[in-house]
């Protein structure tokens, strides 16, 4: 049963915001896990030093390294694909470039990371990929292709846990939403006009985000399949 035994978790995008407090939560419920981050090497090895976890340099954008270090991992309970880019403005300005690298790091990837994890994953083992409520609301302008990447994580999910269901294996998507990190800090200019969308106003800290993760993860929710998870204090209400 995952998560009730001692287990190896591989956590895509674990040195900053959610992905460190994941990387936090399973460690300190005791948890073999392994972490990637794509630049941040100090606080990637000061969170392995501190927790006890392995932090790998992997851009999630290398599909080749990607399949290559999780099939080097062997046997993986739990897979969370949380590496994510925000890229936001007037789609007419834009870069193309960087629209496309968003999608390659926020689709391509967590559907390769997810193929390559259920090779090599147990029976129940658990997939979670971290979406946004964006996929589901999206009130203001500027984030569309970010918001495209997340709902194409609904679909992902949904066709994954029909394909790896016979396994007892079981994929979701955590749906946060404003979420005190570098990414969307908590004293950032937009704040008031995020708040105004949500029925409780204030972003959500990053453990709240690992808790859900680690529910899932749980025997609880070993028949919780294909599901959105949504955490963001009313926003796409
Ligand atoms: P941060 O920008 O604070 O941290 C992103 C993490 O992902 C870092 O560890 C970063 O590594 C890693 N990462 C980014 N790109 C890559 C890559 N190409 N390869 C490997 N690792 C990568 O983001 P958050 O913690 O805020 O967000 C985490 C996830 O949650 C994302 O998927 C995001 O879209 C989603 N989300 C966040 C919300 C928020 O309000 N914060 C709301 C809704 C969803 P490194 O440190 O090396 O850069």
């Amino acid at each position: 049963m995952p998560y009730s035994q001692p287990q190896s978790v591989l956590v895509l995008g674990g040195s900053r915001g959610i992905g460190a407090a994941i990387v936090r939560r399973f460690a300190s419920d005791g948890a073999r896990v392994t972490f990637t981050y794509a630049s941040s090497a100090a606080p990637a090895l000061e969170l392995a030093e501190q927790t006890g976890s392995t932090a790998l340099q992997l851009d999630s954008a290398d599909r080749q390294a990607l399949t290559s270090a999780i099939e080097g991992l062997g046997a993986i309970d739990v897979v969370v694909v949380n590496a994510g880019v925000f890229v936001g403005g007037d789609p007419l300005e834009l870069d193309a470039d960087a629209v496309d690298r968003l999608f390659t790091i926020n689709v391509n990837a967590p559907y390769h990371a997810a193929v390559s994890a259920a090779r090599q994953m147990p029976d129940g083992g658990r997939i979670i990929l971290i979406g946004s409520t964006n996929a589901d609301r999206v009130p203001m302008p500027g984030v569309a292709a970010y918001s495209a990447s997340k709902a194409a994580l609904t679909g992902m999910v949904k066709g994954l846990a029909r394909d790896f269901g016979p396994r007892g294996i079981t994929v979701n998507l955590v749906q946060p939403g404003p979420t005190d990190t570098d990414m969307n800090p908590a004293d950032g200019p937009l704040n008031d006009l995020m708040h105004s969308f949500m029925a409780i106003k204030r972003h959500a800290r990053s453990e709240e985000v690992a808790g859900m993760v680690a529910w899932l993860s749980g025997s609880e929710a070993r028949l919780v399949t294909g599901a959105a998870l949504t955490l963001d204090g009313g926003f796409a209400a």
